[in-house]
């Protein structure tokens, strides 16, 4: 593979991860086997005792994803990567991969609704303790959060839906004082907005489903490893890297592939074998597809984004706009500072007239459609109390930062004069 890392974001986007050889397919090829044949059984006991690396069941890994993993690796600056079926599949690999029945993990409460549900609910089942804290808590009551049993620090550099941005540099502080890593959900800002590894971040995760796809055609996620974190530093807290797995002949992940390749190698060879939540190599050859634009996208999403912001904000019917991208949002410098290219094209606002108008208001929207994804090309938009946010109570909600009159739209690329026009019509409506 050619290194990539010396030039800058945009060509990683439309070259990165691939360098094909003389006669070679331009484009990655779709790998669609699930199986790699090989001469000799001993060849293939190399790559089940991890010896040798190599392919031998797409449950595991698959080429074509592999080219992809390595451009969003690039993209992030990180050492290792893996592509999984879903967002929901890399932040759940992500955390267990390094805690297990007996751990906590500390995380930003305002964190997408089906990570909160996954941490709080089904991981809790697993013997797994979450401690949830306000973003914007001080030093002190983030260091507070903290157990002896803690193995891992959780948050979204832009959170979804409450738009909050995070403090990285706070979080990697706590994090690190403790001797765990900070893993941070980047989906909403992509790399070509935000590296959190610039700042202390130590492995990141994305729902690829979102602006990396970004055109709602394929669920899928990733985990990028900044190759940073010492784990051999805290031999005990992280007995899966730093002691031997019986289950690959006694390989210990943090000395054999080092701290660079450890943890992706870790969560291959177990949780990808153990789960099987691959993506397929052809939702793996769209999400390139949408890698190859992304530098080009995201700007008109942002651009989207504040034409709608500002509109909104000077509306009368409208009693709150949220968007971190806008001058005097509560976020606005933390955003300027981490993310100082633009934010994203989601804008969260609410209704003087209540839920009710929300409901009424998302009911005579033409261009924007009612639907339970953002970042897609086009607009659409979503009442998280009564959608993705439905199993909270009233008191969870507001720590997730949503009231009930909160409307969540995502802007497209459409043209930003006929998105307003379009929500300009509807808000009479109110
Ligand atoms: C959508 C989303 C997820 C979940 O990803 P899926 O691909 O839907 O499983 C996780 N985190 C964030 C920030 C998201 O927006």
């Amino acid at each position: 593979m050619s290194d990539y890392s010396h030039y800058n974001i945009s060509t990683k986007c439309v070259q990165g991860g691939y360098t094909p050889g003389n006669g070679e397919p331009r484009q990655i090829p779709i790998i669609q086997s699930t199986t790699f044949k090989y001469a000799t059984s001993e060849e293939m006991g190399k790559l089940f005792d991890l010896e040798e690396s190599g392919y031998f069941y797409t449950r595991l890994q698959n080429p074509t994803n592999d080219m992809v993993a390595a451009k969003i690796c690039e993209l992030e600056g990180g050492t290792a990567a893996m592509l999984t079926s879903s967002g929901q599949a890399a932040n759940f690999y992500a955390i267990f991969n390094i805690a297990t029945c007996g751990d906590h993990v500390v995380a930003s409460s305002t964190i997408y609704g089906g990570t909160y549900n996954l941490f709080h609910v089904t991981m809790q089942k697993m013997g797994i303790s979450f401690t949830f804290v306000d973003p914007d808590c001080t030093e002190e009551e983030l260091n507070e959060a903290f157990q002896p049993n803690t193995k891992a620090v959780f948050g979204e550099t832009i959170a979804n839906p409450a738009l909050t941005v995070l403090d990285i540099e706070k979080f990697a502080r706590a994090a690190h004082a403790h001797g765990v890593p900070l893993i941070l959900d980047n989906t909403f800002a992509t790399p070509v907005n935000c590296r959190p590894f610039e700042w202390g971040c130590d492995i990141v995760t994305h729902s690829t489903t979102k602006y990396m796809d970004g055109h709602g055609a394929g669920v899928g996620g990733c985990i990028v490893d900044s190759g940073r974190f010492n784990w051999l530093a805290y031999k005990d807290k992280f007995p899966g890297l730093t002691t031997p797995d019986d289950s690959y002949h006694g390989v210990t992940y943090a000395e054999k592939f080092g701290l660079e390749g450890a943890f992706i190698t870790k969560c291959t060879a177990q949780l990808m074998r153990d789960f099987g939540s691959i993506q397929s190599p052809q939702n793996a050859f769209l999400l390139n597809l949408g890698l190859e634009s992304l530098h080009v996208r995201i700007p008109r999403h942002c651009e989207n984004g504040l034409a709608v912001a500002s509109f909104l904000k000077d509306h009368p019917k409208v009693s709150f706009v949220i968007y971190p991208g806008l001058e005097g949002d509560k976020y606005y410098e933390l955003a300027r500072k981490y993310m100082p290219n633009g934010t994203c094209g989601v804008v969260s606002f609410g209704f003087a007239g209540g839920r009710t108008a929300a409901e009424t208001f998302m009911k005579h929207l033409r261009l924007a459609a009612i639907e339970t994804h953002v970042a897609d090309a086009r607009t659409c938009c979503l009442h998280p109390a009564s959608a993705t946010h439905r199993q909270m109570n009233d008191q969870e909600l507001a720590a997730a930062g949503i009231t009930p009159d909160l409307v969540r739209m995502s802007c497209g690329l459409e043209d930003a004069q006929d998105l307003i026009a379009d929500i300009r019509q509807a808000l009479e409506q109110v």
